[in-house]
């Protein structure tokens, strides 16, 4: 099989991208590891263990199958802030090659292919909108309201699946895993991938370019495992592949108590759609060197019901950890979401409360230690298994004090409360996360965005250092998380690396011809 592109992995990435090629002349060839539907022996191959701070199990967090882990995403979407591509003194390993800027134009077609109904980040403008949308009275220099939107959540595999297929120019191969990756003699340039079915069937694609886009730890561990002629593994001369994974810290971690009953509705899910939490404002975050945190607020009491999301997905089985997350909505709201969200619309005095459950969503800094490697056992296919090793630095939990002591500042100042820290925060020496503390099934930094192949995997362009040919989707090429879920930025680089490789095709000259045998 020959293409002029191989894209490997159907998900949020290798469908943004294939999608950039529609109708191009290119021949894209798009192979998918699972079927059109979830199936648990495909889910298997990502079986993996965990060691150092509690996560999920590593089958369960990220799906298998055509449209990929926004399978059963929620959504959340917000920008990356300027200070995310910033380097920091205070956070070792940090600094993109890549400014927000450079993103902004990719953010804007980003929110088509993910139905966000309105590209608008701005605060003032849904104030505008809607004056009854009142942000917390603090002082604008310390800490500011960052604004999400909400994909319905898009689900590609389903969204995406007839314009795919029908494509003259794009040529899907389900059941299709990647098993392995054939460079030249001296790693300068691959050759070909090999895919592998369940029946032993194997199969040689050959591409002018290749793009590897199966997730965060899964990206990760297909380069490791390419390791016949690279011996440490493909693109890991400098053995950062795997190195510096990194997660959101999903943890509740305060209260704040008002002195008056409050609906707090720009912090709520406000119609249409949009949310706001809190954020400290750069200056604040390098005066106390801490990580980017953003806020939520949940009613205490409906929060005292919800177990944590590292409780509630501790099972193998996708499907039957969303189960559980249903269940335990169900239980709080009713069986229906929707009819809690709406509630808050309705009745005034009942949405009003006076405590709140804050919960914060925190960046981790790059940590050598924190990592994916192989595992000696090997999947049905004859893949070594990925294992995942999660841990933080000192600074995690330093931010997540520090930012709530910065919160009961100002609600102290502005006379509107008080902020009450978890037990879990009271010991200023005691570095350990509780063990409810949760991710966000966010998979960043694996293989880190650098200009320097000393420190990173990739270059600006996503193109793996020292081989001319294979590019990364997705989010291990984040040297660092931000506060904000992944996706909306993964969608955004993934455009912007198509628009790349199609500059780099129309130099390199003609395109195969692409007929296609459905
Ligand atoms: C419960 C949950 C809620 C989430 N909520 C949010 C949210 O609200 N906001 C947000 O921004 N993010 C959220 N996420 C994260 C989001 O789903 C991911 O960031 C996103 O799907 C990653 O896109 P991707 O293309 O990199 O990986 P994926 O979408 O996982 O796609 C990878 C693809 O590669 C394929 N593949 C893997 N290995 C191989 C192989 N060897 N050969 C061939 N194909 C292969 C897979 O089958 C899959 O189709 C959530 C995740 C979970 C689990």
């Amino acid at each position: 099989m020959e293409a002029d592109i191989c894209i490997v992995g159907a998900g949020a990435a290798g469908i943004s991208i294939a999608l950039e090629f529609l109708n191009t002349g290119y021949k894209v060839i798009l192979l998918e590891g699972g079927g059109f539907e979830y199936d648990d022996r495909v889910q298997e191959l990502y079986s993996g263990k965990t060691t150092g701070q509690p996560y999920y199990p590593i089958k369960s967090s990220e799906l298998h199958y055509f449209g990929g882990t926004t399978g059963h995403w929620g959504g959340m979407c917000s920008l990356f802030d300027p200070i995310a591509f910033q380097k920091r003194d205070w956070v070792d390993k940090s600094g993109w090659p890549i400014t927000q800027d450079t993103l902004i134009p990719y953010y804007k077609r980003a929110h088509i292919n993910l139905d966000i109904d309105t590209y608008q980040f701005d605060l003032e403008y849904w104030q505008r909108r809607d004056p009854t949308l009142l942000s917390l009275p603090f002082d604008d220099d310390v800490i500011w309201t960052k604004i999400w939107k909400f994909s319905p959540p898009t689900r590609f595999g389903t969204k995406y699946k007839d314009t795919i297929v029908n494509a003259k120019n794009i040529h899907l191969y389900t059941y299709a895993n990647m098993v392995d990756i054939t460079a030249n003699e001296t790693v300068t340039k691959v050759n070909s991938v090999t895919v592998k079915n369940f029946a032993g069937k194997t199969h040689q694609v050959n591409a002018r370019y290749f793009v590897i886009s199966c997730a965060g730890i899964q990206n990760a561990r297909v380069l490791l495992a390419a390791n016949k002629q690279a011996p440490k593994g493909l693109g890991n001369d400098n053995d950062l592949v795997g190195k510096y994974f990194m997660e959101h810290i999903e943890i509740k971690s305060a209260e704040l108590w008002l002195k008056e009953k409050s609906e707090l509705k720009l912090y709520m899910f406000a119609s249409p759609r949009v949310q706001g939490e809190l954020a400290i404002m750069p200056k604040k975050q390098a005066e106390h060197e801490i990580l980017n945190g953003i806020v939520s607020f949940t009613p205490l009491e409906i929060a005292k019901k919800m177990p944590s999301y590292i409780q509630l997905w501790s099972k193998a089985d996708p499907r039957e950890n969303e189960k559980q997350v249903n269940d335990a909505l169900g239980k709080i709201y009713k069986n229906r979401l929707a009819r809690f969200l709406e509630s808050f619309k309705s009745e005034k005095s009942k949405n009003a409360h006076q405590a709140f459950q804050m919960t914060m969503r925190l960046e981790q800094a790059p940590n050598p230690l924190s990592r994916v490697t192989l595992s000696t056992e090997k999947d049905e296919l004859g893949v070594p298994r990925a294992a995942l090793n999660w841990s933080f630095t000192s600074l995690e939990k330093k931010s997540i004090r520090k930012i709530y002591e910065i919160i009961g500042e100002q609600a102290g100042a502005s006379g509107i409360g008080r902020v009450r820290f978890m037990e879990e925060l009271w010991d200023e020496k005691d570095q350990a996360l509780p063990t409810t503390t949760s991710g966000g099934w966010h998979h960043m930094g694996t293989t880190r965005m650098n200009d320097d192949p000393k420190n990173g995997v990739v270059d600006a362009n996503c193109k793996i250092h020292g081989i001319q040919n294979i590019f990364i989707g997705g989010s291990s090429c984040f040297p660092t998380g931000a506060g904000v879920n992944p996706t909306f930025t993964i969608v955004a680089l993934s455009i912007r690396l198509a628009d790349h490789l199609k500059e780099i095709l129309k130099a390199s000259g003609s395109s195969l011809k692409s007929t296609k045998s459905v």
